[in-house]
């Protein structure tokens, strides 16, 4: 038996009728007791582990687990299991009192609760008083119990079997109507964006004016932005459903990097910031998919212009390490919290006030819809790769900067392409 505490008593009281849960409370309050309720068997449970209650009051009907169930876990438990459990219950039968005893209740008593005896009782229990069941319908009332049991076990498994599936029409309906819904904008944009272009050219060899050139120049910013974010969505997708197909071939990796710089330098001059990427000519081919390594690794350089205030720097570096090709992608930036290090790799996930998005895309810390950085990662991923940040953490008045690093493997990665192609 446990030793008497010093202060208070502690008594449980299990309960989903916030009626009978304020009623009994107020009362053993006023007797004294340190009373501590729960609305259901499996927060009643929880809060025993915790508190190891002298006493559990128990109600017998409520929805996720029973009054019994509850008993008989509490005396399994090392924490609970000297504590007395008297069940509540409408029920009056003397077979409903000897499943509660079998199940293991210590007691039963009938509601509505008598007030004036519910004191008395619980101090009897608290002193050792003990019911028993009669040895001879002792394994008859246990076989009842057992077969309650599993029906409600399967009963259980057959709800749980259903609100699964449910889910996962619910999650195969989003992402169906994400992809959908991006394939359905990709055309339309694709088509505005060539006729735009065209647009531009005509209009540059017209001479019309500045007013018509800038009015130009920014639906075209505006249709590459939107191009950006139906690309990312579908990237993202495909990521999340391991459908993301590499052509793989070996890629001239200074040639890619290069090819950012750039597309990248007229921001960076813009913003006074040098952009600059290390000789990577040495270097041998990397097996993978030039496009998708391209998108990758735009992404960080473009968050390394974002993020890093005007007059910065954003260096680009490549080296061959042991069979793998180490890239780091260095800023002069705000840097970024430990806290949020591996975080800034999920979808959606962004630092920034949502008040930023509204600012140019390129402009100091102009939000984005957070997918980049997921974006980045699920290609990586898939050429066998990984991906992090190194960055003491943020601060926008010292600037400490960030730098990514990503690994890239000489070896293709076949393990990878051959799951995609089994699906
Ligand atoms: P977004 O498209 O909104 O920029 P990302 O997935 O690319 O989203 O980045 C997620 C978050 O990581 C950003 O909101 C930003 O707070 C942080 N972040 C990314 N790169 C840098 C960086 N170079 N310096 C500071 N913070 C960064």
């Amino acid at each position: 038996m446990p030793t008497k505490p010093l202060g208070p008593l502690k008594i449980l009281y299990i309960e989903d009728d916030p009626n009978s849960r304020r009623l009994v409370e107020r009362l053993l309050l006023a007797e004294g007791y340190e009373v501590y309720v729960a609305e259901d068997g499996l927060a009643g449970l929880e809060l025993a582990r915790q508190v190891r209650p002298a006493l559990v009051l128990t109600d017998v009907n409520m929805g996720t687990m029973t009054g019994h169930e509850v008993a008989t876990r509490l005396k399994e438990m090392p924490e609970t299991r000297h504590a007395p459990v008297i069940a509540m219950t409408a029920n009056t039968m003397q077979t409903d009192r000897e499943i509660a005893l079998v199940a293991g209740c210590d007691g039963y008593i009938t509601k509505p609760i008598d007030v004036d005896a519910l004191p008395r009782l619980i101090e009897k229990f608290l002193a050792g008083a003990r019911e028993h069941v009669d040895d001879t319908v002792k394994v008859q009332r246990l076989e009842e119990y057992r077969n309650t049991l599993v029906t409600r076990l399967e009963q259980t498994v057959a709800d749980l079997q259903r609100a699964n599936a449910e889910l996962r029409r619910a999650d195969k309906m989003k992402k169906d109507f994400v992809v959908i819904s991006s394939h359905e904008l990709r055309t339309p944009i694709t088509l505005i964006y060539g006729y735009i272009k065209l647009l531009k050219m005509e209009t540059d060899q017209l001479a019309l004016g500045e007013h018509l050139d800038a009015i130009v120049d920014k639906i075209l910013t505006a249709t590459q932005r939107m191009n950006d974010a139906v690309d990312s969505i579908i990237n993202v997708s495909l990521i999340d459903s391991e459908q993301l197909e590499l052509a793989l071939k070996p890629v001239d990796l200074q040639g890619v990097v290069q090819s950012i710089v750039q597309q990248l330098q007229p921001v960076a001059l813009q913003r006074n910031q040098k952009l600059y990427m290390s000789d990577m000519s040495t270097l041998p081919p990397v097996p993978g998919d030039a496009n998708y390594l391209r998108r990758a690794l735009s992404n960080v350089v473009d968050n390394a212009i974002k993020y890093t205030p005007d007059g910065g720097e954003i260096g680009i570096e490549a080296l061959n390490e042991f069979e793998t090709i180490h890239i780091t992608i260095s800023d002069t930036g705000i840097g970024i919290d430990r806290a949020h290090q591996e975080r800034i790799f999920e979808k959606f996930y962004v630092l920034e006030d949502t008040a930023y998005h509204s600012t140019n895309r390129t402009g100091f810390m102009g939000g984005g819809m957070g997918l980049g950085l997921a974006v980045t990662q699920g290609i990586i991923r898939a050429h066998g790769g990984r991906i992090w940040v190194d960055s003491e953490g943020k601060d926008v008045s010292r600037l400490p900067g960030s730098r990514f690093h990503i690994m890239l493997p000489m070896t293709a990665p076949v393990a990878r392409e051959a799951t995609i192609a089994e699906k």
